[in-house]
């Protein structure tokens, strides 16, 4: 485990993605290790929240190999308790985040219990055109693999199949998508195509999901499919704040008060939410990034 927010590539940590030959369906499937544990051992959630934040991180993992461009996906689930919040972030180079809070234990049931009267939101930053798409849904199917299923249904009208899965070690999930229909005049496309690879999908169980190498279970499911496997896309833990996101709360707090501060407790303590990681600021560090916000941002008589 690293010290700060980002922790190398891990084999464990793969998404691969498939296509059904001439059918027009695609599909998806993920396992994350070291990713997972990763996140689940530095908030030290107990095992009920540990296995929704990795069906949560396996979900995030199969939404964001869906984009068709550069940018950030956000995942959040927002409720009364006892979840209160769930919230994962992944990067198109790969990197993921999370961050949960319940208020006392979870119970080890529907997510809608879990989350009475909670929402889903995915969320969607292109990096290049500064756009953002939201799409939210409830939590009625009972379950993050259903809220998913329902998101794809009513934002972009697609059928989609997600199930989802999570042990001690390993968070998984498998997509299966139908796209619009190609190119193939009628009488050559497959139309049973999306009703039997949704039935040989459904026979997977959560165990196999987990523990069965990907590749071994994409041939043990869909044997009797022609299936194109396409390079998996490598997922890593990585937090934000490695990219100096806790100095600028530092700045913007301004000389004033982070003096005040320090006069007060000998050195600024500041602990990011999501990978728990404790930055520590003495006078010498806060001097120093006093001096290059100024040299930024030269004072102006705007205030927020
Ligand atoms: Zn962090």
């Amino acid at each position: 485990m690293s010290a700060d927010g980002e922790a190398a590539m891990n084999e464990d940590d793969r998404l691969y993605r498939f296509l059904f030959e001439g059918a027009d369906v695609r599909g998806e499937l993920v396992q994350l290790g070291s990713l997972y544990r990763e996140v689940v051992e530095r908030a030290a959630h107990p095992p009920v929240l540990a296995r929704l934040v990795g069906e949560a991180l396996a979900a995030t993992s199969l939404l964001l190999a869906t984009l068709k461009f550069t940018g950030r996906l956000t995942l959040q689930i927002q409720a009364n308790g006892p979840l209160k919040l769930l919230v994962v972030q992944a990067s198109s180079d790969g990197g993921m985040r999370a961050l949960a809070r319940s208020d006392g234990e979870l119970p080890d049931s529907a997510l809608d219990h879990q989350a009475p009267r909670g929402a889903l939101a995915i969320t969607i930053d292109a990096e290049d055109q500064n756009d953002r798409y939201q799409g939210v849904v409830d939590l009625a199917a009972g379950s993050l693999a259903g809220a998913i299923e329902k998101y794809f249904r009513e934002s972009e009208q697609l059928d989609t199949r997600v199930w989802l899965a999570a042990d001690e070690q390993v968070a998984a999930g498998m997509l299966l998508q139908r796209l619009p229909a190609g190119e193939q005049p009628s009488d050559e496309r497959d139309d049973d195509a999306w009703d039997r690879v949704g039935y040989l999908a459904g026979t997977v169980k959560p165990e196999e999901l987990c523990q069965v190498a990907p590749t071994t279970l994409i041939y043990r499911l869909f044997h009797e499919e022609t299936v194109r496997l396409f390079d998996p896309l490598p997922l890593r833990f990585r937090c934000r704040c490695a990219d100096g996101r806790i100095d600028g709360i530092i700045q913007s707090m301004g000389a004033e008060d982070a003096r005040a501060l320090l006069e007060e407790q000998g050195q600024i303590e500041v602990t990011c939410e999501f990978c728990c990681t404790v930055y520590r600021y003495d006078p010498v560090d806060v001097e120093a990034l006093l001096a290059t916000d100024v040299d930024r941002h030269p004072p102006s008589d705007e205030s927020h």
